[in-house]
């Protein structure tokens, strides 16, 4: 008899039977397939029961692991990610652990290191072959390290023939590792952050430091000494920013006892990996949000890289904050956590003026750069003197030419991807949308064709004029990445322009094969969405225009403030990151909005009063906690009738238990593929929203409609 978390989003265990011929071999942690209303579902075995409930009990189908896969910890976390985020257990631990873990892999693989070798390159070398080569352009690498990065066995293995790369004397670093001497800031940081890893003590530290302040070298002094002491490490970074440049520098100080744990890894990779950590040969694990449930035996420290990042959290089930797990996976084993951010969010940043972090600070980079000067650019001012809607100012324009004539890069960003943003008919006003989602759809000059951005409908552009009046054809409005490009290769014929947003990603080239042609100076004109925005460390960028702050202001989101001026820092924080001073230019129709004047002056602080200021006005995170409950089904007039149903009962809750109840009301985004969508939003003290997440449960939903929990939804829309 076992007790089974099967994978369905039923929030309750369930109790099998084990058949004789299974006896034994089900201990807790191994997964299993059960029946389960008429279909066979795999599910964790998370208990073997002392007694059975009442009833007869259905059988267990199959084991399926020889040996558990799921560590003690992890089921911690899990049960308490599962009771606060309202998700059943089983959906939690399947995401926990990946489905293609399966036994431990017997290597086939080779060991060693590879290099290149002297010689010219032939003209035609395949994409991967390039990439492989490229890889192998800072010096020898471990065939494993170049796996790890995507980069297959089998291209290797004909670069090898074909006598461009060669065996490697023993070289397990793939970068010189030279030991910087620390700066007096981060020295003062290291201190107390070493103590708490010697403990350890259970302390979760925010380190606020300006972007390139050196938080990087901290989180490795102090994984070095979590190694030291025989115990492992977990470093989260935003899925956007697990870059190879990234990845080098821990591989460089720490060899082969690095991991990564992510998605885009093929079956086969992941699943080396993860048992790479599981059996303990792995001890420092790097990856986005699911490398929260590494399966780490005495975890010493979490590293939270970014912590503000929206990335972290899932915006599918189960709906978890990684970062917030973080925290409560070093709470639950008595370890220490490290939040880092140039930008924290304002929930940290509370935590830590409430003390419940402990603050620390870097306010200077090493070897004295400067924070570029930031200028703003008032773009109603701008049109209303040129006479004319021009994309990029005549100050960003002058800025531009001088960088290039002085040999330094540019990069341009855009929060859209595409050639423009909409079309729309100037008789009469109509806008181009998607059938089944009700946005507006994105013309891309590509393909010629207009793009829904949440169902990816592709629909051919109207050819003969407005469909709705049949007036003149239809014009394209605002600018996306690719407009963008095309603009700065007509008014800059000199510059090398390239693009990078998920377009070229989806064309076929990486985002690293971009970025390094970039890096080498291929390219010295980078147009691109976020993807841009983050991490990238290169010293000849002296020039960072932001095309249109405005697009993240005038998101009907609270935190739209806070995502402005962190996308201004960030930016900002890509230029000027080697000798030379570097200029950020943010064009925008909201010049004095208190988020962009306070990016302007690198004044994290000042941006954090305001912002704190209209939350708590308003009651919002980090005042009160919020659930949005999102009901959705095909049937406009059911979805209706039980979004008011739950509505009203989380209004009879006792006066006074809850903060507010917004809505029922049509989600922003009223009609996403084929469904009709309605929201509450509740806020409340973190005791009420317990209380309303009973009450909202306990609504019978019937068919056709689904409610969807968001325990600190991230995303409003
Ligand atoms: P952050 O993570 O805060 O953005 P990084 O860790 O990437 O900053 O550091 C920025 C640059 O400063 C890197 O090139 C890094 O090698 C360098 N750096 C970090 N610490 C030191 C130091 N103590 N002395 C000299 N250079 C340093
Ligand atoms: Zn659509």
């Amino acid at each position: 008899m076992v007790t089974v978390a099967p994978d369905v989003p039923v929030p309750r265990l369930f109790t099998y039977a084990l058949p004789p011929h299974l006896a034994g071999l089900a201990p807790p942690g191994v997964r299993v397939k059960v029946p389960f209303h008429g279909r066979s579902v795999r599910g964790f075995v998370v208990e073997v029961p002392d007694e059975a409930p009442p009833g007869r009990l259905k059988e267990v189908q199959a084991v399926l692991d020889d040996a558990p896969v799921l560590r003690e910890d992890v089921l911690a976390l899990a049960r308490w990610a599962a009771d606060y985020y309202r998700s059943a257990l089983g959906e939690v631990l399947a995401a926990a652990v990946p489905k293609s873990v399966g036994g431990a892999p017997r290597s086939r693989d080779r060991r060693g290191s590879l290099q290149r070798l002297q010689g010219p390159l032939p003209k035609r070398l395949g994409k991967a072959q390039l990439r492989a080569i490229e890889a192998l352009t800072g010096g020898p690498r471990t065939w494993r390290s170049l796996r790890e990065e995507g980069i297959s066995s089998d291209v290797l293995r004909r670069l090898e023939l074909a006598g461009l790369v060669g065996e490697a004397a023993a070289a397990d670093r793939t970068e010189a590792d030279e030991e910087l001497t620390l700066t007096s800031e981060q020295t003062l940081v290291l201190g107390p952050l070493l103590r708490a890893v010697e403990g350890p003590q259970p302390q979760t530290t925010l380190l606020f430091g300006i972007t390139g302040s050196g938080k990087t070298e901290i989180y490795l002094r102090a994984i070095a000494r979590v190694l030291e002491q025989g115990r492992g490490a977990i470093v989260l970074v935003p899925e956007i920013s697990l870059t190879p440049q990234t990845l080098s520098r821990f591989r460089a100080r720490f060899g082969d006892t690095v991991a990564v744990l992510h998605s885009q890894l093929s079956g086969f990779d992941r699943r080396k990996e993860w048992w790479r950590v599981h059996q303990g040969e792995a001890r420092v694990v790097i990856g986005p949000r699911s490398a929260v449930w590494a399966p780490i035996a005495d975890l010493g420290l979490i590293v939270v890289d970014e912590e503000h990042e929206g990335t972290y959290k899932q915006d599918s089930n189960p709906r978890y904050h990684a970062r917030d797990l973080a925290v409560v996976r070093g709470q639950q084993l008595g370890i220490p956590v490290l939040l880092g951010s140039a930008t924290p969010s304002l929930e940290s940043w509370q935590n830590a003026a409430r003390g419940r972090y402990r603050l620390a600070r870097m306010r200077k980079r090493p070897g004295g750069a400067k924070l570029p000067d930031v200028r703003v650019v008032d773009m109603g001012r701008e049109w209303s003197e040129v006479r004319r809607a021009s994309l990029l100012s005549r100050r960003l324009v002058d800025a531009i030419k001088n960088t290039l004539r002085r040999g330094e890069r540019v990069l341009l960003f855009q929060n859209r991807r595409g050639y423009t943003t909409y079309l729309q008919c100037k008789a009469c006003g109509y806008v181009l949308q998607c059938r089944t989602c009700d946005v507006s759809l994105t013309y891309h000059r590509k393909g010629d064709v207009c793009v829904c951005h949440f169902c990816d409908a592709h629909v051919r552009p109207p050819k003969d004029g407005c469909p709705d009046c049949l007036g003149p054809p239809l014009s394209q409005r605002g600018a996306g990445t690719e407009r963008i490009e095309q603009i700065a290769s007509d008014l800059f014929p000199e510059a090398r322009v390239g693009r990078l947003d998920t377009d070229v990603v989806r064309g076929g080239e990486t985002a690293e094969e971009v970025l390094a042609r970039f890096a080498s100076g291929d390219l010295n004109l980078l147009v691109g969405t976020q993807i841009i925005a983050k991490g990238l460390h290169i010293p000849e960028v002296t020039c960072v225009g932001v095309i249109s702050a405005d697009s993240s202001l005038a998101l009907p989101d609270f935190r739209s403030s806070e995502r402005t001026f962190q996308l201004i820092a960030q930016v900002a924080g890509r230029s000027g990151r080697g000798e030379r001073p570097g200029t950020t230019i943010v064009q925008t129709f909201s010049p004095r909005h208190f988020a962009v004047l306070a990016a302007a002056d690198h004044d994290y602080e000042a941006f954090a009063r305001a912002e704190l200021e209209a939350r708590k006005s308003l009651a919002y995170p980090p005042y009160a906690r919020l659930l949005k409950v999102l009901v959705r089904g095909p049937l406009e007039e059911r979805v209706g009738v039980l979004a008011d149903t739950i509505g009203a009962a989380l209004r009879a809750l006792p006066e006074g238990t809850l903060i507010g109840v917004l809505g029922p009301v049509p989600s922003p985004r009223a009609y996403l593929s084929n469904k009709f969508r309605y929201q509450l939003l509740i806020k409340g003290s973190p005791g009420s929203i317990r209380q309303a997440l009973a009450c909202v449960q306990g609504v019978k939903a019937g068919a056709g409609v689904e409610v969807v929990l968001d325990v600190d939804p991230y995303h409003l829309l």
